[in-house]
């Protein structure tokens, strides 16, 4: 078989049947490797699996802060959102996240999954450990240079870059289309070109996830045996179980917020929920959702247009709720508090890390980076949760799309849609 057959061949494996082979075949090495007690003539083999993990995580990190600035501007410069319903979808949207968020960091705070079992993080780990300083936190929202963000990966100055180019270009556009003048277009442009380039590269780094899940659970388990896989479901179960809570949370708004009733919105959205999971990706699923919320659900064109096609660019509550939690766990895990003032910064940058995330899979691994940052949590330890990202990915997906529905519901309102308005 030729180089280009192999790689062909292996397209074509779905990336998470991949992952459960690669977890397979690191079980079987970790347990040839000692299990626990490693023979000290293997030690530097061991050490050497954590390589792949610690160069994909280096290059999620530089594709970060890229991501964030081109998925924001290209969201500004190609929707379009009418003004009153744009208001009300931005409040929809940033409750929704902020509810996520306190949801998910009030079950990590109550069942402190971190603290379940033990966990060692697979490189070597900078103590950057750092105090909440709300004032220093405000001062430095504003960068020194315009790409020093970029180069510090600091989310905060990057989102106030973001949006104002954002902002700006989105007016500009607007003010050329009055005139009748197109000169926007080039950038336009160059930012979807951007936009794709990055997600490409950023598959390509995801189709290595496979390798670095199988170096790390190798090492793990031939260090230190099955124990920190403990403390990994202990993790899992918390994220099902605050995922649950924000669903109970999106069908008690849909009960009160709208005409809708929500055993329809459940059996309605069945389709969505179950191509969500299945791709990871909720822009994949962008147009099932556009599609059941009118046929099967019953919604008006623009109240689904405008919650599942515009506002699923911001909308990721699944993820938002996700990074937030992750940030508990791992601080739970090395044993750094998380003071109140700093899990505020938390749900701020998870607010932007989710709303930067596109919607495409393990998208939320790569701005998670940035979220950890921001407090001071070594990054090495999302190496870790690369390997139970593949399962709790498509769940979180899930309830991305669910969100959307949510808020696509409540803008429909408390009045169905009469034949008449047709
Ligand atoms: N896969 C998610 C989505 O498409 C994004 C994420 O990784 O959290 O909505």
């Amino acid at each position: 078989m030729s180089k280009i057959q192999a790689i062909n061949w292996l397209k074509r494996i779905p990336l998470t049947l991949q992952i459960i082979i690669a977890l397979v075949v690191a079980v079987i090495l970790g347990i040839a490797l000692g299990a626990g007690n490693p023979s000290p003539s293997n030690a530097t083999l061991i050490t050497n699996l954590a390589i792949p993990a610690e160069l994909i995580l280096k290059a999620l990190r530089t594709l970060a802060t890229p991501l964030i600035l081109v998925a924001v501007l290209h969201t500004f410069m190609t929707t379009n959102i009418p003004g009153t319903a744009g208001r009300r979808l931005a409040v929809l949207l940033l409750t929704n996240t902020t509810v996520a968020i306190v949801v998910g960091l009030l079950v990590a705070n109550i069942l402190r999954p971190g603290t379940w079992g033990t966990l060692v993080a697979p490189g070597s780990t900078e103590n950057t450990t750092q105090s909440f300083d709300p004032w220093g936190l405000f001062k430095d929202a504003v960068p020194e240079a315009i790409l020093k963000p970029l180069v510090d990966n600091n989310v905060i100055q990057l989102i106030v870059i973001a949006l104002s180019f954002g902002i700006v270009l989105r007016a500009l556009k607007s003010e050329q289309i009055q005139q009748g003048k197109n000169t926007y277009q080039p950038i336009e442009d160059v930012i979807a070109i951007l936009f794709e380039a990055v997600i490409r590269i950023l598959n390509w780094v995801i189709a290595l996830v496979p390798i670095a899940v199988f170096g790390i659970v190798a090492k793990i388990i031939a260090e230190r045996g099955f124990a920190p896989f403990q403390s990994l479901a202990a993790f899992i179960l918390a994220v099902l179980v605050a995922l649950f809570l924000q669903a109970c949370y999106y069908l008690t708004r849909v009960k009160i917020g709208s005409w809708v009733n929500p055993f329809k919105f459940l059996a309605g959205g069945t389709d969505a929920f179950l191509t969500a999971f299945s791709t990871s990706s909720s822009t994949i699923t962008m147009p099932i959702t556009f599609e059941i919320l009118q046929t099967k659900i019953g919604l008006r064109e623009s109240s689904a247009s405008l919650g599942a096609l515009v506002g699923a660019n911001f909308n990721n509550d699944g993820t938002a709720l996700y990074e937030a939690m992750s940030a508990l766990y791992i601080s739970q895990v090395i044993g750094q508090h998380l003071s109140l003032g700093q899990q505020l910064v938390v749900v701020l940058t998870s607010i932007f890390a989710s709303v930067g995330a596109a919607g495409i899979p393990n998208a939320g691994l790569v701005t998670m980076t940035l979220v950890f940052t921001s407090v001071g949590l070594p990054t090495q330890y999302i190496a870790l949760l690369v390997t139970v990202d593949w399962f709790l990915d498509r769940c979180r997906t899930a309830i991305n799309v669910m969100g959307d529905m949510t808020v696509s519901a409540l803008l429909d309102g408390k009045k169905p849609h009469s034949v008449d308005e047709e």
